[in-house]
Parts: structure tokens; C-alpha cells; sequence
């Protein structure tokens, strides 16, 4: 072994979801296990009983190892917060689109420094429970410039940079959403396609029209950016017809799909990214998973991170979410907030620990996965690791 390696051993389960991030629904796990770390990645995984010799060792005292999240959808650039449209929300006012706009005016008069706070803030929010990559998203800004510096700020804490022009229209186009889709897959697009590794688009009544999508989408693909889509989150609509077309890696929400959607997420090399976080805060119906699972579709878990539809941080919650109200088993669960995160973000190189992967990996204050669901709300991710490196917690 390298000189630099440490042995993790005394593992009580090791989740390593096989040895490809791309096998759908691939969960997998080894007891009484060990794993080294070494160069940043993992070395070697099996049972502690024939773990070879490392520089250094760390028992875990029979607790849990898994990969870290991959949390594949948050919108972490942005300024002010929603609180009263919450509350108000919860006391019977519906959902819109609308709200986003609070949101952008409160973000395009904010400083560049107080941006990058909240921003790094809610990063070690993410890190410290457990997401060891987290994808950022744009879309607060909604003018060349303050797109372009929403995806300069998301490049500072993650490579999944997400340019999001076609978020909503902003008030300054209302006359005129045709010449707003024009900047977006123009002008904007030509200043932020170098910051960015994707494009995404709210496709949805009130948003954006299947067309105006397909347009933006096609124009972001040709400035060699990956697609994903918004898709079916308020209601049926075009969002996963038009995210195929496109070639997307994920088509996100899935919240109201017809039987043709659910045929094209399991047939489409596409992931359908699930966000029970927006669900519980705006008292939709979940998406119905065991759906999508038993149509073999590839299924991943995300946060939607945002201050209106869904302002919380925390995979672990959306987990416990969705094994209590989406009828995910409690493998299925973690392996789409870990290898499905991985492989929305067509990723190989995160989301399992076989040997070669990344060295993300966090521990749990507990000593199975099932933790994750059965203790909803308690902070059991004890240690994270990123690329082999303790970056939080407490042995
Ligand atoms: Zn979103």
C-alpha cells in the first residue's frame, strides 16, 4: 500500500453498491467489513478479518460506512428567504411558479460577498450531513450578467454547475417571452456555457412551453453542455417527453407522469431524479416511486435545495421521506441518494466504493443504512471523507 493509506476496519455494513455506479438499483453491502483508502481513493474493500496492512488504521467500532451523497439538484445561489410563503402556504395558500421572482429580485440586489456567504454556508450544511458533491444550479439571476455570476459563484464550491436561464421569465420580458428565450439561448448562453457543465430549463405551466425548452435545451447541447430538465413537477405536462428528446441525463420532479412518461423513463438512458423535499413543503402528492422502480427505471433522490419549494439541505431527510411516503425500500433509497445521484450526474467515479472509486465516503452514529429512515431527523452521519481526506465529523 501507498504510504498515505489508512485502513478503515471494524465496519458493521459497508454499502458499496457493487462494483459500477451504473448498475440500476445495484445495492450492495458487505458486514463485519474493511476498507482502505489510498491516493484519494479506495484501494481495497472486503471482510475486516482479510483487510491487508495500511500506513494508518481506524476502527469504526461496528458502525456503518456508506458513500457519500450525491445530491444531483439544489439552487443554492441565491439571496433573502421565503419564510412567510411557507407558512402562509401551510395555512392553505397553493404553490406557483411565481414565487421564484421573490427570490430573483431579492438575488440580483445582493452583493457578490453576501451571495458566496449564504452559498458556502449551505455547502457545509450539505458536507457536514453527509453530500460529498452537490450539483448548483443558476436561475436567480435572470439577466446575462447576474447568470453569469450565480454560476461563477456555484463553480467556486462544485464542478456540477448548472446554468438555469430558463428558469422563469423574468418581469422584464412578460411582454415578450419569445425575445427572453432568444437571450437565453443566445447571448446569456454564449456567457455561461464556459462556467457551466449543464443546462436545465423549468419546463412546466408557468414556466417554460415544450418548444421554448426544446430550444433551449438543443441550443445548450450544440455549446456542449449535458441537459437535464424540471419535468412534471405542478402537474402532467411535456417535461419528460421533451428531457428524451433532448438526451437528458435527468428528467426531475416526476411527480405527476402518464403511463407513456413512466415507458420513456425506463427505456431512456435518463435517470428520474425524485424530490420529496419540494413534496413535503408544498403539500403535494409524492411521486410515485415503487412506480418508476418496478418499471425499471432508474431512480435518484435529491434535495431541490431552494428557498421557496424546498429549503432544506439534508439527503438523509429525503431518504427517510421517501422509504416512509414513497414506498422505497430502504436500499432502494440510499442507492438512489448515492449511485442514482451518481449516474443523473453521469458520474462513474462516485456514488459506490469499489475499488477505484473516489474516496467519498461518510460513517454513520449507527450500525446499518436502515438507520438513515428508521432515526428520521437525528444527525447520525458521524465522519465524511472527500477524494480520501476527513473533511468533517467526529471519530
Ligand atoms: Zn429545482
Amino acid at each position: 500500500m501507498a504510504p498515505d493509506s489508512t485502513l478503515i476496519t471494524g465496519i458493521g455494513e459497508l454499502v458499496t453498491n457493487g462494483p459500477g455506479a451504473a448498475d440500476r438499483g445495484g445495492f450492495a453491502a458487505i458486514t463485519d467489513a474493511a476498507l482502505v483508502i489510498s491516493g484519494g481513493k479506495v484501494a481495497w474493500t472486503g471482510p475486516a478479518a482479510r483487510a491487508p496492512a495500511a500506513d494508518s488504521a481506524l476502527d469504526a467500532a461496528g458502525r456503518a460506512v456508506l458513500p457519500g451523497f450525491v445530491d444531483s439538484h439544489a439552487h443554492l445561489v441565491f439571496a433573502g428567504e421565503r419564510s412567510a410563503e411557507f407558512a402562509a402556504r401551510m395555512a392553505g395558500r397553493p404553490y406557483t411558479a411565481g414565487g421564484i421572482l421573490a427570490t430573483v429580485r431579492a438575488t440580483r440586489s445582493a452583493s457578490d460577498g453576501a451571495l458566496r456567504a449564504n452559498l458556502r454556508r449551505l455547502a457545509a450544511e450539505m458536507l457536514a450531513a453527509g453530500t460529498t458533491t452537490l450539483e448548483c444550479k443558476s436561475g436567480y439571476g435572470l439577466t446575462v450578467a447576474d447568470e453569469q455570476r450565480g454560476l461563477a459563484l456555484a463553480a467556486e464550491v462544485t464542478p456540477e454547475v448548472t446554468y438555469l436561464g430558463a428558469h422563469v421569465v423574468p418581469p422584464e420580458f412578460a411582454g415578450d417571452r419569445a425575445g427572453y428565450v432568444d437571450l437565453v439561448r443566445g447571448p446569456m448562453l454564449a456567457a455561461c456555457a464556459p462556467l457551466s457543465r449543464w443546462i436545465d430549463v423549468f419546463c412546466e405551466r408557468g414556466a417554460f412551453s415544450a418548444d421554448e425548452a426544446a430550444a433551449v435545451l438543443a441550443a445548450g447541447r450544440a455549446a456542449g453542455l449535458g441537459a437535464r430538465v424540471h419535468a412534471n413537477q405542478l402537474g402532467p405536462g411535456p417535461g419528460v417527453r421533451v428531457a428524451a428528446e433532448a438526451g437528458a441525463a435527468s428528467a426531475d420532479h416526476c411527480t405527476y407522469l402518464t403511463d407513456a412518461d413512466v415507458d420513456t423513463l425506463a427505456s431512456a438512458p435518463m435517470v428520474a431524479t425524485l424530490l420529496p423535499g419540494a413534496e413535503f413543503a408544498t403539500r403535494h402528492p409524492y411521486p410515485d416511486a415503487r412506480r418508476l422502480l418496478d418499471a425499471g427505471a432508474a431512480v435518484a433522490l435529491a434535495t431541490d435545495c431552494n428557498p421557496g419549494s424546498s429549503f432544506t439541505s439534508s439527503m438523509p431527510f429525503c431518504i427517510a421521506l421517501a422509504v416512509r411516503d414513497m414506498r422505497m425500500t430502504t436500499q432502494e433509497a440510499v442507492w438512489a441518494a448515492t449511485a442514482g445521484g451518481a449516474r443523473a450526474l453521469r458520474r462513474t467515479d462516485i456514488g459506490h466504493l469499489g475499488a477505484g472509486a473516489r474516496a467519498d465516503l461518510i460513517m454513520l452514529d449507527a450500525p446499518s443504512h436502515t438507520y438513515l429512515a428508521y432515526r428520521p431527523g437525528v444527525p447520525l452521519v458521524a465522519a465524511v471523507w472527500q477524494g480520501g481526506r476527513l473533511v468533517s465529523g467526529r471519530l
